[in-house]
């Protein structure tokens, strides 16, 4: 019995430690450092890189039916975008990128530069693949795109109060995209496009309408043919945004 205890503390002091060293190793959940820093005060007149930056992260902050150059101009587009972001997280909301908004950035970032919510595990499963290879554009130009689609996303999620979204689908080769019966022209193989699905906190109604304010130009869902138990947004040129029943 009293090796059967001695067991126990010393299993308990080993759990109590792995849950110290855990703490300690625990990867930091935001780092501006790790992703990126700006280091000067943006506002209208602005260009450059950084300007690039702040567009990418603010894309989904659009008014209904704008569609966010990223073109590292700041003008008055991205000036709206940053007020709308500003007070979308209770910002004064001045249309000028200083350090609350950058900071309110670096909260809502990974390191990898992905927003808080989504990470490139739930957008590259490829048909088990688990990689961006074997599209209709290089791997490093679908995950870039995708990267843009999910700060998109994250704006949409904060919008609909902060509810879960799943993503059932991102990128796609073009072998996987055929597999599943995507469309030819399907805008998975560029990286371009999510599918929402029905696990999702906002209703399917709910993420179509909210994603004509996020920046995506294709946008299919409810009664539009095979899209009955998700929703299609993608990045295009032209519009293209169906749900019959919603
Ligand atoms: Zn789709």
């Amino acid at each position: 019995m009293r090796r059967r205890l001695a067991l126990l503390f010393t299993a308990l002091a080993l759990a109590v430690s792995g849950m110290v060293v855990g703490a300690a190793t625990a990867p930091p959940t935001a780092s501006a450092d790790a992703c990126y820093t700006w280091d000067r005060t943006l506002q209208r007149g602005a260009s450059g890189s950084d300007v690039t930056q702040l567009q990418i992260r603010v894309a989904g902050w659009v008014s209904y039916g704008e569609n966010l150059a990223i073109d590292g101009q700041y003008g008055p587009a991205t000036e709206a975008a940053v007020k709308r972001f500003q007070s979308g997280y209770g910002l004064a909301a001045d249309g000028v990128a200083g350090p609350q908004t950058y900071n309110q950035i670096y909260a809502l970032q990974d390191a990898d530069c992905t927003p808080a919510h989504f990470s490139h595990s739930e957008f590259n499963d490829n048909c088990g693949a688990n990689n961006y290879q074997g599209g209709k554009v290089s791997a490093a130009t679908a995950r870039e795109n995708i990267k843009r689609i999910m700060w998109q996303l994250e704006a949409l999620r904060h919008k609909l109060g902060d509810r879960p979204i799943a993503v059932t689908s991102g990128f796609r080769s073009v072998s996987c995209n055929s597999a599943v019966g995507g469309s030819s022209t399907s805008l998975h193989m560029y990286g371009q496009a999510a599918d929402l699905g029905l696990a999702s906190g906002p209703s399917q109604c709910e993420m179509w309408s909210g994603a004509r304010s996020a920046g995506f130009e294709e946008i299919l869902g409810q009664g539009y043919p095979g899209h009955n138990d998700h929703v299609h947004v993608g990045n295009k040129s032209s519009r293209f945004w169906s749900a019959p029943n919603c």
